[in-house]
């Protein structure tokens, strides 16, 4: 990736351009920055201008072999970790896995935390490091370079980390063989632990502003519309993969995502993530937020069929049933009429013009209720 094809962050641009022509490129860099902001393309670009073999003044060439090879993810000497569920016996370290994260990360560099979750269907599993990955990364900087020049070790969400494993890796951050480069990217810093932190150069990526967003919906996706540009500007709130989601995604899939984080958030009661969904659902506006509570509807029915009969009436796909297997037990005879009630109820206010906003927050505070209410003698 150039870094023309990242959106915005000029200075972060500049900063990491100028380490590289005054030959000070640290061994251990932290991209962080919020989710959308685009951290990791950041990152992918910078590894790209190092190894770029015709690099100018403020780009990558993107047609030398290196730059090829980058864009592509297989350049040889640049390594991927990230967090991952283990699933199956003798699955354990990221290499496992890294077919699926670089799919993702090709359809979408920009894709966070949560797509990722999806893209592995582990809605409801624990993203994690474990200490043989620790390892893995160990062993991978002492190999020898394929091409001669730099290596990279790309950390995408180390903030999953657990101590354990961070510990086994403190001593490679810190003094890593020559020519060896670390770039962490980061959604949440303040989760990191401090003796990571601590050990490395920091690389500020911020949210990105509306007129970024603006600019990339209309270059990078083509959208022409006006009222449509500036619906994903305002959905997207700095996060440009919000846009993308909506651009690229089909509706069914982004309302199934939706589904699943707004029924963890409710469960869970965390507020701040309720008043997000609120602002995105209302800035999604009418019909959208319609058409999700009709999902809704069909998903809570499903879920009681599929509690009810054992899974053989329900119509799910495989998606979908793996999910309402977990969540079913949630959704019960003790509550299933006063969801589908406040669902329909919730309907008709946007329907009828309540504010968006106020109808979503009441609306997932009363879910929480229902999902936390005991399960009644059947
Ligand atoms: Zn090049």
């Amino acid at each position: 990736m150039q870094f023309r094809k990242v959106i915005g962050q000029e200075e972060a641009k500049k900063g990491l351009i100028q380490t590289v022509k005054d030959g000070r490129i640290s061994h251990a860099q932290l991209f962080f920055g919020p989710a959308g902001a685009g951290a990791l393309p950041l990152a992918l670009a910078y590894a790209q201008y190092i190894t770029c073999e015709h690099r100018t003044e403020d780009d990558s060439c993107g047609t030398c072999s290196s730059c090829k090879q980058i864009s592509a993810l297989q350049y040889p000497d640049l390594h991927f970790s990230f967090p991952y569920i283990k699933h199956r016996v003798g699955e354990v370290t990221a290499d496992d896995h890294v077919g699926n994260w670089k799919k993702m990360i090709q359809e979408s560099p920009y894709a966070d935390v949560q797509q990722w979750r999806y893209f592995v269907n582990a809605e409801n599993k624990q993203l994690t490091f474990t200490v043989d990955e620790a390892a893995n990364i160990n062993k991978k900087i002492w190999l020898k370079s394929f091409t001669g020049g730099y290596k990279f070790i790309v950390i995408w969400l180390p903030e999953f980390m657990t101590l354990a494993v961070s510990n086994k890796l403190l001593k490679s951050i810190e003094e890593p063989p020559e020519k060896t480069i670390f770039l962490m990217v980061t959604e949440n810093q303040e989760a990191l632990l401090a003796t990571i932190t601590s050990r490395t150069q920091l690389v500020k990526v911020p949210r990105l502003s509306d007129d970024d967003v603006r600019s990339a919906v209309v270059l990078r996706d083509g959208v022409i519309s006006n009222e449509k540009v500036e619906q994903l500007v305002q959905m997207a709130d700095g996060n440009y993969f919000k846009a993308w989601q909506k651009l690229h995604l089909d509706q069914e899939d982004l309302h199934f995502n939706q589904f699943v984080a707004w029924m963890r958030m409710c469960y869970k009661k965390d507020v701040a993530e309720m008043v997000k969904f609120a602002n995105e659902m209302h800035a999604s506006g009418r019909e959208n937020m319609k058409e999700f509570l009709d999902f809704a509807t069909f998903m809570a029915r499903q879920c009681i069929v599929g509690n009810y009969t054992d899974g053989k009436l329900s119509r799910f796909g495989p998606r979908e049933a793996d999910f309402a297997q977990k969540f079913a037990p949630f959704i019960n005879s003790g509550n299933i009429a006063e969801i589908a009630e406040e669902l329909q109820e919730a309907y008709y206010d946007i329907s009828g013009n309540v504010y968006g906003k106020t109808v979503l927050l009441d609306l997932s505070l009363k879910m929480h209720g229902l999902l936390r209410r005991p399960v009644e003698s059947l």
